[in-house]
């Protein structure tokens, strides 16, 4: 190619894409390798000026949070990637039942083609590049569309990605909500996207129109839920950690907590001596990361407010940012809300931010029946020491992902797939089902000479009729 990827239409990247995909279906192991290479040293040699990036389109976040959240999570997902690529590229032999032998049989893994990645603002890094290292591992080819609301991250991850990868392999298509609709609506063998349900609905109205499959990485309200048999110091140190990383501007976020009726006092005192731990000071602290913009503080602001005005106790935990306009200003203090009633705003919505509502319950049934009339959500969070109360719960609540007696930790597991269920989207990435995500499995049975399967054909007679009958018995 002689245009630099920014320059070239996206159809046009997306077709040279799509031709590279049917020129090499069986892409070799060394070229998968060799790709996945190059994405962990981009990550290496340029993961200062990413985290700066980062940086600067948030005004506070910590250069360390991006080590921890973005590029962890990713160096544990190529760890995995590369160190089982070659055992999940085999074809896979499957047993074949004794009425078929002796064919043999086997599954194919094959890569799908072209897969496209959006993806949002609040990891900009970790939820682009994670989904795409995951689809070249199967042999695809990947066009990304980062957030248009990470300005500075998204040019520097493009520029790096088009210095490292051929734009037919790997590239980046930036652009805000008309590209985005373009983009969702070309011809992808599959479009994983990270983001809110709402915007989920458009994509998946958008990809079916070209029947492409899609995994809908979205939001909601993940519950928090504490048992009776809690030690509360230590709950309240995770939930507040999970809660206030990044501002709150997590995906599996604790949204509310639901605590056993009479525990509010302690529950208040525990958490605010966690918040006092994790961030002694809120304005002009460089760990606490700032709300990404002033439209998203309002929004959170006015959350707060209405809840409030309904009558809800609201608790504000230190002191938030103060000087207009300033990046710093946008450090929002955490805040606690009691007594949020179940129709208000702070309720319904996925809140994404340093508020934490604290809903009382009186049983375990109350708690999952709260949780069960709502759409499932992405995570779950149980925290005690009883293990039948715990299975009880799981058992009876359907969500996207658990972590019992933490938050947030189920997401760094690459054994176990991350996704969510229903309204918190569909399919899942990670490990070894992220990689089957992006595969076709097809399925191949090899026919030997020696089968009878001459039984079943026409004309029917005496020979079928003893098959059959002894079929009957077997099956
Ligand atoms: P968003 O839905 O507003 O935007 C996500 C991406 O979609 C952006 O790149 C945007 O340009 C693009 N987009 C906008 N309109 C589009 C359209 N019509 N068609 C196709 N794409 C379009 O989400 P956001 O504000 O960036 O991120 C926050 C949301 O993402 C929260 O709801 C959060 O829970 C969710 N999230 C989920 C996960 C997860 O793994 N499940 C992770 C992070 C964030």
């Amino acid at each position: 190619m002689t245009q630099a990827p920014p320059d070239i239409p996206m159809r046009a990247l997306f077709d040279a894409q799509y031709q590279a995909s049917r020129a090499q279906i069986d892409v070799p192991l060394a070229v998968r390798r060799d790709r996945l290479k190059r994405m962990r040293a981009l990550i290496n040699t340029h993961g200062a000026a990413l985290a700066d990036a980062v940086q600067a389109d948030f005004g506070v976040r910590s250069p360390q949070l991006t080590e921890v959240a973005d590029f962890l999570v990713l160096r544990a997902l190529l760890g995995d990637l590369e160190k089982h690529l070659a055992a999940w590229t085999k074809p896979q032999r499957v047993k074949t039942p004794l009425y078929l032998k002796p064919a043999s049989a086997y599954i194919q893994r094959q890569p799908l083609g072209v897969v496209g990645v959006i993806g949002p603002w609040n990891y900009p890094l970790q939820l682009t590049l994670g989904p795409a290292a995951t689809a070249l591992a199967a042999g695809n080819r990947v066009m990304i569309k980062p957030s248009e609301l990470t300005p500075h991250s998204s040019a520097l991850l493009a520029k790096l990605l088009h210095e490292t990868f051929e734009a037919d392999e790997l590239c980046v298509v930036q652009g805000g909500a008309d590209v985005a609709h373009e983009f969702a609506s070309l011809p992808f063998d599959h479009l994983l996207f990270t983001g809110s349900t709402a915007v989920g609905r458009k994509v998946a109205a958008a990809a079916a129109a070209n029947l492409t499959p899609t995994t809908l990485e979205l939001g909601g309200k993940s519950p928090c839920v504490i048992d009776r048999s809690v030690n509360l110091a230590d709950a309240a140190l995770k939930i507040a950690h999970g809660k206030l990383l990044n501002g709150g501007q997590t995906c599996i976020a604790p949204d509310y907590v639901l605590l056993p009726r009479g525990m509010e006092a302690a529950f208040e005192q525990a958490f605010t001596a966690a918040v006092q731990r994790l961030f002694p000071t809120i304005a002009g602290n460089p760990d606490y990361t700032a709300i990404l913009t002033e439209r998203h503080q309002a929004r959170l602001q006015s959350l707060v407010a209405d809840v409030a005005s309904q009558g809800a106790r609201v608790v504000t935990l230190g002191q938030g940012g103060q000087t207009a306009g300033a990046p710093l200003n946008r450090q929002m203090a955490p805040t606690l809300v009691f007594d949020a009633p179940a129709d208000s705003r702070l309720m319904a919505e996925e809140i994404f931010g340093p508020v934490l509502p604290v809903l009382v319950y009186d049983g375990m049934d109350d708690a999952v029946q709260y949780i069960n009339e709502r759409p499932r959500p992405l995570a779950l969070y149980w925290f005690g020491t009883d293990h039948i109360a715990c299975d009880r719960l799981l058992s009876r609540t359907v969500s996207g992902g658990v972590t019992v007696n933490d938050t947030l930790m189920h997401i760094a597991h690459e054994n176990l797939p991350f996704g969510g269920v229903g309204e918190s989207g569909w399919g899942a990435y990670h490990g070894e089902a992220g990689f089957l995500r992006f595969t076709q499995q097809k399925p191949v049975m090899v026919q030997s000479r020696f089968a009878i399967s001459d039984v079943f054909y026409p004309p029917y007679g005496a020979k079928f009729d003893r098959v059959m009958g002894l079929l009957k018995r077997w099956l």
